[in-house]
C-alpha cells in the first residue's frame, strides 16, 4: 500500500476513536453512569493488522474477531499486549478446540452444547474460559442467540458446567431505523440483564452486557449497555 492511503486511513481511524469515545462518553452520562463505565470494543474483521495496531497504538484495548481462522492468522502480527481478545462471531463447535485459550473471552456462546464443547476444551488445556450468553432478542429466525422465553433455565443449566463462567449477555437486535422501537430491544435485554443478576445465581457474574454497534450504540448505551461493539465506525466500512 501507498504510504499517503495509509497515513490517510491512520487519520481517519484517529478521527473516529476521538469522536467514537466522546459520543459514548456523552450517552453514558445521558444514561445516568460515568463514560468510564462502558467500554468500547473495536471489531476487527476484515481489517489488516497494520491499522488494527495503529487503533491500538491510540488506545483500544479490547478487540472482538469474528472467524477463528482470522483471527488465528493475524494474531502473530498484532501488538496485543494488555488487549483484551474476544470472539464476537457465532462459533461453529468443530473450532472450539482451536479458539479456547487463544482469547480472553467468547461472546457468541448460543447453546448449552457449544458451552459444553468449550467446557470440555478448557479441561483439556487445564483453563477456564469466561463466555458471554447470546440471546435472539428479536426472535430472529436468521440470527443466532437464545430464546429469551428460555433464557433463565439456560443460563442454569450453563451456570452449572464445569471450566466456563458466564460473565454476562450479549445480542444483536433487529436494525430498525426507528429509535423507539430500535430502544425497546435493548430495553428488553437490559431487563433480562437485570433479572438475572438478581437471581445471584452461582458461578454467573452479570457485569458485562455487550450490545450496540456502529448504528445504534448510542441507543445501546441510553438503555444499559456496558459495551459497545463497533467496527466500521471505527476502521471505515469493510470490504470483503
Ligand atoms: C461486525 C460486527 C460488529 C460491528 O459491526 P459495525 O456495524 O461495523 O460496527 C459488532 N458485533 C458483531 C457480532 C459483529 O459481527
Amino acid at each position: 500500500m501507498e504510504k499517503a492511503y495509509i497515513d490517510a486511513r491512520f487519520a481517519d481511524i484517529g478521527e473516529n476513536y476521538k469522536r467514537l469515545k466522546d459520543d459514548i462518553a456523552e450517552a453514558a452520562v445521558r444514561s445516568g453512569r460515568q463514560p468510564g463505565d462502558v467500554r468500547l470494543m473495536g471489531v476487527t474483521k476484515t481489517v489488516e493488522s497494520i491499522y488494527i495496531n495503529h487503533a491500538l497504538s491510540l488506545g483500544i484495548d479490547l478487540i472482538g474477531e469474528n472467524r477463528v481462522q482470522e483471527y488465528l492468522g493475524k494474531r502473530d502480527e498484532l501488538q496485543l499486549d494488555g488487549v483484551e481478545k474476544h470472539l464476537i462471531g457465532h462459533l461453529q463447535t468443530n473450532k472450539v478446540r482451536q479458539i479456547v485459550g487463544q482469547v480472553d473471552m467468547i461472546d457468541g456462546v448460543d447453546s448449552v452444547k457449544l458451552a459444553r464443547e468449550i467446557s470440555k476444551a478448557s479441561a483439556k488445556k487445564g483453563l477456564e474460559t469466561d463466555i458471554l450468553v447470546e440471546i435472539n432478542i428479536g426472535n430472529e429466525d436468521s440470527k443466532f442467540g437464545i430464546d429469551p422465553a428460555a433464557l433463565i433455565e439456560t443460563i442454569d443449566e450453563i451456570s452449572g458446567i464445569e471450566n466456563i463462567h458466564i460473565r454476562g449477555l450479549m445480542a444483536i437486535p433487529p436494525i430498525n431505523d426507528d429509535d423507539k422501537k430500535n430502544r425497546i430491544f435493548f430495553a428488553n435485554m437490559y431487563k433480562l440483564f437485570l433479572d438475572i443478576r438478581d437471581k445471584k445465581l452461582d458461578n454467573v457474574n452479570m457485569d458485562i452486557l455487550s450490545m450496540g454497534m456502529s448504528g445504534d450504540f448510542v441507543n445501546a448505551i441510553l438503555e444499559g449497555s456496558t459495551m459497545v461493539r463497533v467496527g466500521s465506525s471505527l476502521f471505515g466500512r469493510r470490504v470483503y
